[in-house]
């Protein structure tokens, strides 16, 4: 079956964001935290035949926030979701902090997942028949928190996002944005070692978008490293790099580097560099 779509327009340009923290530096000899080479993914259906991903080498480092662009149809989607062993990849690899991912069972990948990433996509995917707070809670719990743990980190997230007064309801009983922000706290809840995120923003307006945007910060702040699908420019100007995704392809892969603010006070200018 044929995944939801958004309608969705073209990417406008990368705004810089001043005053950007680096991402921590990574142990020498690390590998890592996310590779993937060669990375193809073919749908086939009814005799159609969709080459979605073709040929997509990807490297993500430990505490790097890395944002995809590009436009509609591009691969973004899938991209995540190969990379996150939600779909099988037709041919390539994928390693995940240093463990090749992509030859596991399907139980196997779903335990490394359900340890080391958190998705949030663009449909939330909550559990219509817990309330928010068990939605937040669960995965810290699988993933091996103690309850107590758990309902600690919960009211953190909500509260930062300012929906604390939600974690009693039922997930239907939200707004669209308040179920997004749901949906972030509960992939941030185990404190994953990557957050896969399909457009975190998509259905917010601008101040629930401000609140996830500095929940975003503040985690990758921290170490949290973020591949994230945007459209939105704000969105990607917090990355340290930014793909972008054409025809299934990488047609761009820029780092976003601070310029040293300068004698003549021209400062905190940023530039993309290929
Ligand atoms: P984006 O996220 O950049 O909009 P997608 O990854 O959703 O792009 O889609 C890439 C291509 O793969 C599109 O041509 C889309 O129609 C196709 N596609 C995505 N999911 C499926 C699927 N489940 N079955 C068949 N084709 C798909």
């Amino acid at each position: 079956m044929r995944r939801q779509r958004h309608p969705r327009g073209g990417d406008p340009p990368v705004t810089p964001r001043p005053g950007r923290l680096p991402a921590p530096p990574e142990p020498p000899g690390a590998p890592p935290l996310l590779r993937a080479s060669k990375l193809v993914k073919v749908y086939r259906a009814d005799g159609v035949t969709v080459e979605a991903i073709r040929g997509v080498d990807i490297e993500l480092a430990i505490g790097e926030f890395v944002a995809i662009m590009g436009p509609s149809g591009s691969g973004k989607s899938t991209l995540l979701h190969v990379l996150g062993g939600l779909e099988p990849a037709t041919s390539g690899e994928i390693w995940l902090r240093g463990q090749r991912a992509d030859r596991l069972s399907t139980a196997a990948w779903a335990v490394l997942r359900r340890q080391h990433i958190g998705f949030v996509f663009q449909f939330f995917n909550l559990l219509s028949n817990m309330t928010v707070a068990d939605n937040v809670e669960l995965p810290a719990l699988l993933a091996g928190a103690t309850p107590r743990q758990a309902r600690k980190r919960r009211e953190e997230l909500l509260a930062e996002l300012g929906i604390a007064d939600k974690a009693g309801a039922a997930p239907a009983r939200l707004s669209g944005g308040e179920q997004q922000r749901v949906a972030l706290a509960r992939a941030l809840a185990n404190e994953p070692s990557v957050l896969l995120a399909d457009e975190p923003t998509g259905n917010l307006d601008s101040s629930n978008t401000r609140d996830v945007l500095r929940l975003l910060r503040r985690a990758h702040a921290g170490g949290q490293a973020i591949l994230m699908v945007t459209h939105d420019a704000r969105v990607a100007s917090l990355a340290d790099r930014v793909i972008n995704l054409f025809d299934g392809m990488v047609a761009d892969d820029a780092k976003v580097v601070p310029i040293p603010r300068t004698v003549n006070g021209v400062g905190d200018v940023l530039e993309m560099r290929g």
